[in-house]
């Protein structure tokens, strides 16, 4: 049955781009960094199975955005830079170029190259990183397992976008080995803490907002969303002993800061639009700043794939983006009421993304709940992540005939390096 809702496949002439599985139809248009062996990495947009190269489309002057070259860098900063008609414009242009039909075509197949040939590297220069809180039932799970179902969510909870200042020299793309930390850790049975590798490491499955345009001072939701440039897939991997011992009082700070892992492709705020949604039902009243003025959120279907290092892929959750409590928007204009000036290029996690059942929790320690319940994987019991993992995020919203995907997000764990000498 058809949504009539959610607009219909829109045809290319890249026959890849037409299938109803592929991440990358016409009405997708996402934007990421690509190299072709020693070649300089450029920006291009994934169409079906191939990356339409925007930075040579501009240097023969096929795509002429601004008088100075926005694609002369290997990142998507300098087209954020020019604001949401920039963005509109540079999506018609390329949506024309490609659409079934399109007179431009035999200029424009030249600058096609497939997928499967590329490096894809990261696709904006990240500003700043900020990750929040904002997912109810993976607060509600976490809080449950460190203080008790009474106490789980903090009494600020469900007024504020919980959030810390992270790391933006933490975030990879995928595709990118992840070493398991070493760190200090007090294990609950020691009675004094002690120094290693983590051995309680975990992924958080989650969505990346990145901010396209500048902001000094307070800015309304409203603003904060027309502020948005679009989505990635995020894993903020996290080392849980090194959390449970350093996050009070001033929240988390080396378990979070090995890695953040994006998707290599950013889906534009407009390929999402017709997929928004509202976030769920206010528990209690929001303080008039943080109301949303419209549907903030977007129905995206998102999955986790464990693969150990000999072994297949196991799903091992599967969830919706549209679970958040709070939205990107509401995110953004939180971060500002302090006067906090926002950059192109900002990156802001919208916090683990778990579903009210078991099999949607979006990171190890709730899906194992702490090491108590094992999760069960063809290779044994699993609790936490074990060295040669490959953590794969993926994320679809669904139209008809055709889906909105941001392609995967992976990230594999290498073993800890040995503690040195000096630090015995
Ligand atoms: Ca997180």
């Amino acid at each position: 049955m058809t949504n009539p809702k959610v607009a219909t496949l829109l045809k290319s002439w890249v026959e890849s781009a037409n299938s109803a599985t592929t991440d990358f139809p016409l009405n997708n248009l996402p934007c990421g960094v690509f190299s072709l062996g020693d070649e300089d990495p450029r920006c291009g947009v994934a169409i079906g199975d191939f990356i339409l190269d925007v930075t040579s489309l501009e240097s023969e002057g096929i795509l002429d955005l601004s008088d100075d070259p926005v694609f002369a860098v290997p990142f998507w900063n300098e087209l954020m830079d020019l604001g949401p008609e920039a963005w509109a414009y540079f999506r018609d242009q390329i949506t024309e170029m490609l659409a079934e039909g399109a007179s431009k075509r035999w200029v424009v197949e030249d600058h096609l190259v497939p997928i499967k040939d590329v490096t894809l590297h990261l696709p904006i220069m990240v500003s700043e990183y900020t990750d929040f809180y904002a997912g109810k039932h993976h607060a509600m799970n976490v809080g449950t397992m460190m203080r008790g179902a009474e106490n789980a969510l903090p009494p600020n909870w469900l007024h504020i976008p919980i959030g810390y200042n992270g790391r933006a020299s933490s975030v990879v793309v995928s595709g990118t080995d992840v070493r398991r930390p070493l760190g200090q850790t007090k294990p609950a049975d020691a009675t004094s803490p002690i120094f290693g590798p983590s051995r309680r490491f975990d992924f958080e499955l989650e969505l990346g907002a990145i901010v396209g345009r500048m902001s000094e001072g307070f800015i309304s939701v409203a603003e904060a969303d027309d502020n948005i440039f679009g989505y990635v897939l995020l894993n903020d991997w996290s080392a849980r002993d090194i959390q449970g011992w350093e996050y009070q009082p001033l929240g988390p700070f080396q378990s979070k800061a090995t890695a953040t892992t994006i998707s290599p492709w950013i889906v534009m705020k407009a390929a999402l639009e017709p997929f928004r949604t509202s976030t769920p039902a206010r528990e209690l009243p929001l303080l008039p700043y943080l109301r949303e003025p419209g549907p903030m959120l977007y129905d995206i279907a998102l999955e986790v794939g464990l693969t150990p290092e000999t072994g297949t892929e196991t799903i091992i959750s599967r969830t919706n983006y549209a679970q958040m409590y709070y939205s990107a928007a509401q995110q953004l204009c939180h971060h500002t009421t302090s006067g906090c000036r926002m950059n192109v290029g900002d990156l802001l996690g919208s916090g683990t993304i778990s579903g009210p059942e078991k099999s949607a929790r979006g990171s190890m320690i709730e899906l194992s709940w702490g090491g108590k319940e094992p999760l069960t994987l063809p290779t044994g019991p699993r609790s936490f992540l074990e060295d040669g993992d490959t953590i794969t995020l993926r994320g679809a919203a669904s139209g008809n005939g055709y889906k909105i995907g941001f392609g995967p997000c992976t990230g594999r764990l290498l073993p800890a390096l040995p503690v040195p000498d000096w630090a015995k």
